[in-house]
C-alpha cells in the first residue's frame, strides 16, 4: 500500500514516478493497469544473456517481448553486462577431453549441459557475433573490441528491435508459471502495473551475488530467482560465489589480476607477503584467487594490503623482458632495442644512480637472462615510486555460479527456460571467459526447443489473475540480508550461524507477507537467501570458493553431489538436499508436477 496523500485528480503520481489510482473503497492509492499485453515468448533480464537470448528467438520468427529494467531505483543501474569485459574463453572449448577438463577445474560441480552446449555452439556464436561487432584476440581466446559489454548491449537491442522485438522498460515482480501451465508475468513501469501473457519465458534475470555484503556492485539479487522458486522452481549449486582475491576496499572495485604483476603484498603486521608477490610476479595470478580467498576465509581478521607503487619499474622491466625472450626474432634490431629498453629502465632512476642501473642490469643480461622476482626486488632499493598506491584487499564477491535448475536450460517450470548468470552454470571454482561462452552458446539450443513448443502446440497456459498492490524496494532490508549472509555464509560459516540467519529470514519474510508485501522484493531475496542457507547447510564440506568453519576439507564423497533448493509455499520454508545429477534430473523434468520434491526429505532443517 502506497502512503502518499490524494490530490484532486483520479490519478497521480507516486514520489518514484509511478501513475497511482485512489481507490475511494479502501482509500488508498493502487498501481493503475497498463493494457494487457501478449507475446510468443517473455524475455526477462536485459543483460547480454537476456538480450542475445531475445535477438535469437526474434531472427527464428518467434513474437519476442523483452522486459528489462533501465533505471536506477533499485540500487543503481543493473547488470553485470555492462562491466564486464566480455572475453571469451576458447582454451578449453577444443580440447577433446572437454567435460573432465571443466569437471576438473570446477571441482566436481559443473553444470552437466555446459561442455556439450559450448562444443556444439560457441564456435558458430562467435562467427555471428564478430560478422556483427569488432572482437580482437586476447589470451584466453577473443574479447569484444570495446572492452565492456556496453556497446554489444545496445547493438544486439537495436537489431532485436528492428527485427520487430519488442521491449517493456519495467520491473518484473511475479511470474504467473507452474509445472504444468506457463500464463505470463506481472510488471510494473513508469505507467502503473501490467500483465504480459505468453506461452513461453526465458528467464535471464542475472545472478544473486548482490546480496551479499562485499559483492561487487551489480545490483542483482536475485528477486527473479525468488519468484521462480515460489513457482514450483528448484535451484542447484547455490552455495557456489565466484570471489575475486584482491576487492579494494576502500573504492570496493575489484583490482584486475593484470594489474597485480610486481604489487608488494602486506599482512596486518606490515610484513611482505612474499610467496604470492612472487606468484604474482610470474604471472600465476588468476591461479592466486582461490589461495587467496581460501587464505581470507580460514582467516577472516586477517589484514591485507596492496601496494601499487612499484608498477612503474615492473611494467619498464616487462618491456625489457620482452625485447630478451624474443631476442632471436627481433634479429639485427635486437641490440638497439635492448638498449632502448634498458635506458627506460635506468630513466627511472635519480640521474646520479642510472649509469650504475644501467650497468648492473647489462651485468644480468650478458647471458640474455631476462630479470626475475629476486633482481626486481634487488632494483626497488634504489627507485622512489612517484606516489604512494597502497590500499587493503579483502575477497570480493563477484558473481554467482549456481542458480536456476535446469536441463539444457529448460527448468521443471512448464515452457520456462534459463540463461546467463541466473542459471546454475558453473562449478565450485573460476572459469575465467566462459560465462559469456556459455550464455551466446546457449540462446541456440533454447532457440532449437522453442521451435518444438511454439510450432506444434502452441496454446498458451491461459490467463492469470494480477495480484494487487505494488512491489516495494527496500535498501534498509537489502543491506540487512545482505549482512547476515556475509557474516554467516562467507565470514564464518558454521551450522549454527546458518540456522540463525534461516530463522531471521522466515521470521523477516512472515512479517512481510502479514503486511501485504507479497510483491515487495524483499520476499523474493529473503527465499533466496533462505536457500543459499540451506544449500550451504546440506554441503558438509569445504570445496573451492566454499568454506564452512566446522568442515575445512573437501569430502571426496560429495564431489558429484549438487545442492538442490525448493520452496514449500504452504509452509513458506525452503529446504535442501544433496543428490547426485541422475536424481536430481527427473525432478528438472517439466510437467513432473507430482515428482517434486517432498520437504519432509529435506535433510537441512
Ligand atoms: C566486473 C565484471 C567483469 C566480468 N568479466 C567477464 C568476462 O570478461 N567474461 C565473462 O565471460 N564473464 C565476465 N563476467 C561475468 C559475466 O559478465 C556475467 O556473469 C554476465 O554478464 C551476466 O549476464 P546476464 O545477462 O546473465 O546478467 P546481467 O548482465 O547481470 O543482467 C541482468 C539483467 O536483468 C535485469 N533484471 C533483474 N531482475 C529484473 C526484474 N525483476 N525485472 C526486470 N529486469 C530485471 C537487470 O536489470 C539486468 O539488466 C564479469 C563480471 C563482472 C562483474
Amino acid at each position: 500500500m502506497v502512503s502518499i496523500p490524494p490530490n484532486d485528480a483520479d490519478f497521480g503520481r507516486s514520489p518514484a514516478g509511478l501513475f497511482m489510482e485512489f481507490s475511494s473503497s479502501n482509500h488508498c492509492f493502487r498501481l493503475r493497469d497498463c493494457p494487457d499485453r501478449s507475446t510468443d515468448v517473455a524475455v526477462v533480464g536485459g543483460g547480454m544473456a537476456g538480450v542475445w537470448s531475445a535477438y535469437q528467438l526474434a531472427k527464428a520468427g518467434f513474437r519476442t517481448t523483452m522486459v528489462a529494467c533501465g533505471d536506477d531505483e533499485r540500487g543503481g543501474l543493473q547488470g553485470a553486462s555492462r562491466r564486464a569485459a566480455g572475453a571469451f574463453n576458447l582454451s578449453l572449448v577444443n580440447g577433446e577431453k572437454m567435460e573432465a577438463m571443466l569437471q576438473e577445474i570446477g571441482c566436481g560441480q559443473t553444470h552437466p549441459s555446459v561442455a556439450r552446449t559450448l562444443s556444439l555452439h560457441l564456435s558458430s556464436a562467435l562467427r555471428e557475433l564478430g560478422a556483427l561487432m569488432e572482437l580482437k584476440p586476447v589470451k584466453i581466446g577473443m574479447a569484444l573490441a570495446s572492452g565492456n559489454g556496453e556497446q554489444f548491449l545496445e547493438q544486439i537491442r537495436r537489431r532485436f528491435g528492428e527485427l520487430g522485438g519488442e521491449m517493456i522498460d519495467g520491473w518484473v515482480t511475479r511470474l504467473a508459471a507452474d509445472a504444468g501451465s506457463c500464463r505470463g508475468l506481472q510488471y510494473e513501469c513508469r505507467e502503473g502495473a501490467g500483465k504480459l501473457r505468453c506461452k513461453a519465458m526465458v528467464l535471464a534475470p542475472g545472478g544473486y551475488a548482490g546480496l551479499f555484503a562485499n559483492a561487487v556492485k551489480t545490483h542483482c539479487c536475485g528477486n527473479v530467482l525468488g519468484y521462480y522458486l515460489q513457482c514450483g522452481g528448484i535451484a542447484t549449486n547455490l552455495e557456489f560465489l565466484f570471489k575475486h582475491g584482491y576487492g579494494n576496499m576502500e573504492a570496493n572495485e575489484l583490482t584486475p589480476t593484470e594489474e597485480l604483476p610486481g604489487a608488494e603484498i602486506y599482512d596486518a603486521r606490515s610484513q611482505r607477503v612474499e610467496w604470492l608477490e612472487q606468484m604474482l610476479f610470474n604471472r600465476q595470478g588468476t591461479n592466486s584467487h582461490l589461495q587467496a580467498v581460501q587464505f581470507w576465509l580460514r582467516n577472516p581478521e586477517a589484514e591485507f594490503y596492496v601496494d601499487l607503487s612499484h608498477r612503474p619499474l615492473y611494467l619498464k622491466l616487462q618491456e625489457l623482458n620482452g625485447i630478451l625472450e624474443n631476442g632471436e626474432k627481433a634479429g639485427h634490431h635486437f641490440e638497439a632495442e635492448k638498449t632502448l629498453a634498458l635506458a627506460g629502465v635506468a630513466d627511472l632512476f635519480p640521474k646520479k644512480s642510472r649509469m650504475e642501473v644501467f650497468d648492473r642490469i647489462s651485468g644480468w643480461i650478458a647471458s640474455r637472462r631476462v630479470i626475475d622476482y629476486a633482481m626486481f626486488e634487488e632494483l626497488k632499493h634504489g627507485f622512489k615510486p612517484a606516489e604512494s598506491l597502497k590500499f587493503r584487499v579483502q575477497p570480493l564477491t563477484y558473481f554467482s555460479m549456481g542458480g536456476m535448475g535446469h536441463l539444457d536450460f529448460s527448468t521443471n517450470l512448464k515452457n520456462v527456460f534459463v540463461t546467463g548468470e541466473a542459471m546454475h552454470d558453473f562449478g565450485a571454482n573460476r572459469v575465467g571467459g566462459l560465462p559469456w561462452s556459455l550464455y551466446l552458446s546457449s540462446a541456440y539450443v533454447i532457440r532449437e526447443q522453442m521451435g518444438g513448443i511454439l510450432g506444434e502446440n502452441g496454446d498458451d497456459g491461459g490467463d492469470f489473475e494480477m495480484t494487487s498492490g505494488r512491489s516495494h524496494y527496500d535498501p534498509g532490508l537489502l543491506g540487512k540480508i545482505q549482512q547476515r549472509l556475509h557474516d554467516s555464509q562467507e565470514r564464518e560459516l558454521t551450522a549454527s550461524r546458518a540456522m540463525e540467519s534461516i530463522d531471521w529470514f522466515r521470521r523477516t519474510r512472515g512479517d512481510l507477507l502479514r503486511n501485504g508485501g507479497r510483491l515487495d522484493d524483499g520476499v523474493a531475496w529473503l527465499i533466496v537467501a533462505e536457500a543459499i542457507m540451506q544449500c550451504s547447510l546440506c554441503r558438509t564440506e569445504s570445496r573451492g570458493f566454499f568454506f564452512r568453519h566446522d568442515f575445512q576439507n573437501s569430502d571426496e564423497r560429495l564431489e558429484r553431489l549438487f545442492s538442490c533448493a525448493w520452496y514449500d509455499r504452504a509452509a513458506d520454508e525452503v529446504a535442501a538436499e544433496l543428490l547426485p545429477w541422475d536424481r536430481i534430473e527427473p525432478r528438472l523434468r517439466h510437467n513432473q508436477g507430482e515428482n517434486k520434491p517432498e520437504l519432509a526429505c529435506a535433510t537441512a532443517i
